[in-house]
């Protein structure tokens, strides 16, 4: 008979806000169970003795009239004590309830066990982890009233219920690495995973089965691999995984899908080019699109430029099938019946002796607990992945800390020692059918069909051996976003909390004279005449390490002093600036914050020879110059290190090189070392101002990165209490390197994105992907608009510039949500300007009932799409990324305000870098970026459901500056009015309650 189940409480609180010491709770709910009997309930509402804000009131339906003669807290806290106990509290992030019950005295001694944490967990694909969500992916049903104490309470109980069952049915082994990570005391699920543990041995009468130091270690030094890879479902993995995997044919869906696109779609050639040039059919339709295409597949290759088709195609979301029927259609043509294979990016896998190597050792300081987090959900996963492909699991940000740890891409590095190869070469895993690199590497040999994307495909184009140079005929969807993709992929930055992880990575001295890191684990095997072999402990003493080693970890230990100095220095560089009010920047078209000297800078210093006339510049040289030599010094010392582990090995496996622990450390410093000269490299070439193809700037980290710099820091002993800067580099001309990569005489790619025509001319899109002449075709489909969207166009309001801009946005903001109740969208180009819109409008909204949401303020951009979705009444203001967020959901608003055009920030060095190489930078750069935003931004928010809406631009330079008809003439045709603001609201619930379309101004 199994155990008798444990009682738990699961728990819920409403309360006025976030934080604990400032907020009340409003009501709790919580239920006793044992296993999925409810033991008791325990319920009540609870006078706040404060107002409740109208955002909690809409989102809990709980209002000032039903708390009326509620308890306060205090008279209902003993009841609770006593009903919760000591036991365990189980709730979705309950470490926030248990923060508002412990600030009013109950709740210290119970164990939690947070169904966030276990979802992330154990659901690693989710794309996120709200409690209806996790439910959701469960199969548990929702009731409605979410967000009411007892509704959220009975669902979280379901919901470690169910999960619950899922960690009872993990391998033990598995369940053993869970219970043992190197976690921090204080991470809830360590503690959870050990009594888990304890039961499943009781239950099994296995009482930790230790499966190193004895059959499991023997087994090891026979295969050369960590025994555990046999639970990998790489292993089980049937070599023909294609007879499940549909071939592609032209189906009836297919047929229907053409017919549908038939009718809705327009095929526009580019201006100046007939008709007839781009197809026979008239009127231009489906067939012209199908045409372009397929001329582009099966034509042989003229010249680089004429085998590029651009096609744009705008057809509301992510639409792609006028570019992706036809090609369908080719390929069941000339297919050989080969299967279609997926390439990642570098980076993009799991590397399996990475995991049993350097994933679960300690080399620099304990794991924080989202590493912790990390690592357990990618043990889970690793056991079920049959490709090993990052994208299969969400991680969350501080979470990919723990991908990095086992990631592919070390494993081209050449060793050292030249006679042993690369990693790769060497790697047994790989050998023996264990490495999900070499498996989708096979793949796409044998493919007709690659997909990838923009970062996998330069990945693998820039290698000097290209699986994918091949490769014909390519076709690159979203490619308007081809450039920005271009440049975060060729952009490399010179991080101080990267440096000195690196540098402790290899090694470090702590206090009591002891030893930690990838040298002190080598330490028995590097020693002069020593053993061999690497040291049991995760710390060396003293007394095992030669003089040779000593010498090293003082080499680190200086190496991580001039880091430290230089980036002292870089700091003063950016206040000296600061202070100066950088007429150097503004001459240069960046802007300085002119703050005084000390403050915090969050303006970027672009790195020119100007630069060299602030005062601080020659100590960032001379610091400078001390890093290169001691980062040279590390270098030397990691490749003789490394060295001398593979002679040892030679020495002692002869042929059998690859093999176990010793390897992965050798693997791990060849990484480390290159990663090292890279960033030597990266500085050198930045302080000798190298400024033709590449810009340079300093930066200080966004207040979310900097907490990402304290985080990574606290978790691997960089103590940082300061911000510091961060110096980035990108190539100027990306351009230059689509061409490289992308356009040659053998080669057909087609272009194809949502925004590449700007006023139906294509120069500016061939231009960002290198086509140098205007013979490629090009063409746009898209779908008309005039019934649907109404774009209206105050021609009353100041300029974005003027003083009275904001007070006349607020006052029209305010008038059209009251007329509409809500069901507003409004997007700015900086927070900013947001956070000033939402501290004057939300007042006088509320008051008329109708909720606002601010980006940040209320949520992140998925947060308040997802309450887009269910509530009514409701304004939500967004910036930044929810220009890209948009269309996550289906929610499609009926009213889209854009407060200013989205002109590119000039400040940002590279934007301004790539401006500069234009002659007309308003006209040939600002303009056409801002507009293709724009296109592309409504595609999704207007476009992506037929429901007729209404578009405001609320920038008056649209119909006062000679460009706005540049950027109007981008989008396709919709109605269109110009008027009066005060005319707004009126005419966009005629809009809204009438049908067909409008003519220009009546
Ligand atoms: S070859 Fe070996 S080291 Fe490289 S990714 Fe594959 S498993 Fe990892």
């Amino acid at each position: 008979m199994g155990k008798k189940q444990p009682i738990r409480v699961a728990l819920d609180l409403e309360t006025t806000g976030l934080h604990e010491e400032q907020d009340a709770i409003v009501e709790v709910a919580a239920i006793k169970f044992r296993g999925d009997t409810i033991v008791d309930t325990f319920e009540t509402l609870v006078a706040p003795g404060r107002p409740i804000p109208y955002r909690v009131q809409r989102l809990t339906g709980i209002t000032p009239q039903q708390l009326l003669g509620a308890p306060q807290f205090e008279a209902i806290a003993r009841t609770l004590r006593d009903f919760i106990g000591d036991l365990p509290l189980v709730g979705h992030s309950i470490p926030f309830d248990a923060g508002f019950l412990r600030r009013r005295g109950l709740g210290h001694n119970n164990p939690l066990i947070d169904t966030f944490e276990l979802a992330t967990v154990l659901l690693p694909s989710l794309p996120g982890y709200n409690l209806g969500k996790v439910a959701d992916a469960l199969g548990i049903p929702v009731s409605p009233g979410r967000h009411r104490a007892m509704v959220d309470t009975t669902l979280a109980k379901d919901v470690f219920l169910a999960l619950h069952a899922r960690l009872q049915a993990v391998d033990l082994s598995l369940l053993e690495e869970l219970a043992r990570l190197d976690a921090p005391r204080d991470w809830p699920l360590l503690a959870f995973f050990r009594q888990e543990l304890r039961e499943r041995q009781e239950l099994d009468g296995v009482r930790g089965l230790p499966l190193r130091g004895s059959l499991g270690d023997r087994f090891a030094a026979q295969l050369g691999m960590d025994p555990r890879i046999l639970s990998f479902a790489i292993a089980r993995q049937p070599e023909d995984i294609s007879e499940s995997s549909p071939s592609p044919q032209t189906s009836a869906p297919a047929l229907e899908a053409v017919e549908q696109l038939q009718k809705r779609i327009e095929v526009i050639p580019e201006q100046g080019v007939t008709p007839e040039q781009i197809s026979q059919h008239k009127p231009m339709t489906y067939q012209a699109a199908r045409e372009a295409v397929l001329r582009i597949l099966t034509e042989a290759p003229v010249s680089e430029s004429q085998n590029a088709l651009l096609m744009e195609v705008t057809l509301g979301g992510n639409d792609y099938t006028p570019v992706l029927l036809p090609a369908l259609e080719w390929l069941c043509e000339v297919s050989d019946g080969s299967e279609p294979a997926e390439l990642a990016e570098r980076g993009g896998y799991l590397c399996t002796p990475r995991w049993f190597g350097a994933a679960l050792r300690r080399t620099s300081g304990e794991l924080k607990a989202e590493q912790a987090r990390g690592l357990a959900k990618l043990g889970l996963w690793a056991q079920q992945t049959l490709t090993g492909e990052r994208s299969e699991i969400s991680l969350l940000s501080q979470e990919t800390l723990a991908w990095e740890r086992v990631s592919s891409g070390i494993e081209r590095i050449p060793a050292a020692d030249e006679r042993s190869g690369s990693a790769y070469q060497r790697c047994v895993y790989r050998r023996k059918g264990y490495c999900f690199v070499s498996r989708a590497e096979e793949r796409v040999k044998t493919a007709s069909v690659i997909v990838t994307t923009h970062a996998g495909l330069l990945d693998d184009l820039s290698r000097p051996v290209s699986l994918l140079a091949s490769i014909e005929r390519r076709i690159i969807l979203d490619a308007d976003l081809f450039e920005d993709e271009l440049s975060r992929w060729s952009t490399a930055d010179l991080d101080r909390t990267r440096l000195i992880n690196l540098l402790n990575t290899i090694g470090t001295e702590l206090p009591g004279e002891r030893y930690q890191g990838l040298l002190a684990l080598a330490a028995p095997a590097l020693r002069e005449n020593g053993p061999g072999g690497l040291s049991a402990t995760l710390t060396v003493g003293k007394a095992e390490i030669d003089a040779r080693m000593r010498a090293w970890f003082q080499t680190l230990h200086a190496a991580r002093a001039a880091v430290e100095t230089i980036f002292a220095q870089f700091n003063l560089l950016l206040e000296e600036f600061a202070s100066q009010g950088s007429s150097n920047g503004r001459e240069k078209g960046h802007k300085a914050t002119g703050g005084r000297a000390g403050e915090r800078i969050d303006q970027p210093l672009r790195i020119t020879d100007q630069t060299r006339n602030f005062s601080s510049w020659a100590n960032v040289e001379r610091a400078w110059q001390q890093v290169a030599a001691r980062l040279q010094a590390v270098i030397d010392l990691a490749r003789e290190a490394e060295r001398a582990l593979l002679t040892t090995q030679h020495s002692r496996h002869h042929l059998d090189i690859g093999n176990g622990e010793e390897d992965s450390i050798v693997s791990e410093l060849a990484s480390i070392t290159k990663q090292l000269s890279a960033l030597k490299q990266l500085g050198q070439q930045a302080l000798v101002l190298n400024e033709n193809k590449y810009v340079y700037w300093l930066k200080m980290p966004q207040t979310a990165a900097f907490a990402q710099q304290r985080q990574a820091a606290a978790g691997q002993t960089a103590e940082i209490t300061t911000p510091t800067p961060i110096l980035y580099t990108q190539p100027v001309d990306t351009a230059a390197l689509s061409r490289r990569f992308l356009l040659n005489n053998h080669t057909r790619t087609i272009f194809t994105g949502i925004g590449l025509a700007v006023d139906n001319h294509y120069t500016f899109s061939r231009g960002r992907f290198g086509i140098e002449n205007d013979h490629s075709p090009a063409l746009s489909v898209v779908t008309e608009h005039q019934e649907q969207t109404l774009l209206y166009l105050p021609n009353d309001v100041p300029e974005p510039n003027m003083p009275q801009y904001q007070r006349h946005l607020d006052e029209a903001l305010i008038n059209l949500a009251s007329a509409l109740e809500g069901q507003t969208l409004v997007l700015f180009t900086s927070h900013a300007a947001l956070r000033s819109s939402y501290a004057s409008i939300k007042p006088v909204l509320e008051a008329r009932g109708i909720l606002v949401l601010g980006q940040g303020m209320d949520g992140s951009p998925r947060q308040l799409w997802q309450t887009c979705a269910t509530q009514e009444r409701l304004v939500v203001l967004g910036a930044g990324s929810f220009w890209d967020m948009i269309g996550e959901t289906r929610f499609v608003p009926t009213c889209t305000v854009i407060a200013r055009l989205p002109m590119p920030a000039l400040n940002d060095p590279p934007l301004a870098a790539r401006a500069e190489h234009y002659s007309d930078q308003l006209h040939q750069f600002t303009v056409p970026v801002a507009a293709l935003r724009l296109r592309r931004a409504l595609n999704r928010i207007a476009w992506s459901e037929r429901r007729r809406n209404v578009v405001v631009l609320f920038d008056r330079r649209i119909v006062s500056k000679e460009y706005g008809a540049t950027m109007l003439h981008t989008l396709p045709h919709c109605s269109q009015r110009q008027g009066p603001v005060s005319h707004l609201p009126e005419t966009v619930l005629d809009w809204l309650t009438s049908t067909g379309s409008w003519d220009s101004n009546p």
